[in-house]
């Protein structure tokens, strides 16, 4: 490591060991200025893509390096924005780095190598700080057709509701109405409830509730019958009193056992209780 009043560049190495062998855990690369006797260090993310070129899209600046899908590129972004809409949230703008994958995100940042990252092919990296979001993507690739609808509605909802207090079989029911789910529509996924529900004309929904059942047992992925019911109570809640409701029942507090927390939210914003849980998911499947 050398510093003198210029701009430099350094190089860290990090090493660990593993059963008494040194191993190199990662190294970075790094900018270091000295400026009033104080040195500040930065990734090398700018002149790195000092050739690249930048496109603006509402709040977005796009950088990329030679060309980009724009027809799929401005089918994300206007969902982004659709999703913000609705959830009432404006964003900070955003620099959005557009790369072909996981490796070239690291190079750009400077990091060189990290043993942790060794096999991850696509991967994205972000932070938000001084009113400004940096994405460095190397997920979507310059074709943008990686994104999945459901976990943008994730990761837009998590903006606006903390994780630490999200309670996930809302969240999944909310995702899968804006977003469906490993790429079926809403459409379908009520469907194949209603085909369950019909060839069930006993279920005891509470029941298959409180132990989040995977209805759809011969599909490739689960479809759970807690996501499908908070789908069905969120998309008439927010029709009956708007997202703020829809809000305060997302917010209810992380999943317990039992779900305690949720039903007490649930009856403060829709009157369903435990006691007419079975009685309203019917007249909810009925009325689709
Ligand atoms: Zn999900």
């Amino acid at each position: 490591m050398h510093l003198n009043d210029s701009d430099c560049i350094l190089q860290i190495s990090y090493i660990g060991v593993n059963e008494g062998i040194p191993l190199t855990r990662a190294n970075f690369t790094l900018l270091a200025k000295k400026r009033n006797n104080q040195y500040y260090f930065r990734s090398p993310l700018l002149q790195n893509t000092s050739t690249w070129q930048t496109k603006k899209i509402g709040n977005v600046t796009l950088h990329y390096k030679k060309d980009y899908n724009k027809k799929n590129a401005n089918k994300y972004f206007n969902m982004v924005n659709a999703f913000d809409k609705k959830l009432e949230f404006t964003d900070k703008p955003t620099e959005f780095y557009c790369c072909h994958n996981y490796h070239e995100v690291l190079q750009l940042i400077g990091v060189d190598y990290k043993s942790d990252y060794s096999s991850i092919v696509k991967n994205s990296l972000s932070s938000a700080e001084n009113d400004q979001n940096l994405v460095v993507n190397g997920y979507f690739t310059p074709d943008f057709t990686e994104f999945d609808p459901h976990d943008l509605w994730h990761a837009r909802l998590h903006k606006v509701i903390s994780v630490s207090i999200i309670n996930k079989p809302v969240d999944e029911g909310t995702a899968f109405i804006n977003g469906g789910s490993w790429g079926l529509s809403w459409e379908e996924i009520l469907s194949r409830f209603k085909k369950y529900a019909a060839a069930n004309p006993n279920a005891d929904w509470l029941a298959l509730y409180n132990e989040s059942t995977n209805y759809d047992k011969g599909a490739k992925f689960p479809l759970n019958v807690d996501y499908t019911i908070n789908a069905l109570i969120v998309e008439k809640l927010e029709k009956e009193k708007g997202m703020g409701a829809v809000k305060e029942l997302l917010s209810c507090g992380r999943r317990v056992d039992g779900n305690e927390n949720y039903f007490k939210a649930l009856e403060k914003t829709t009157g369903i209780t435990k006691a007419n849980f079975n009685k309203k998911v019917w007249e909810m499947i009925n009325s689709k």
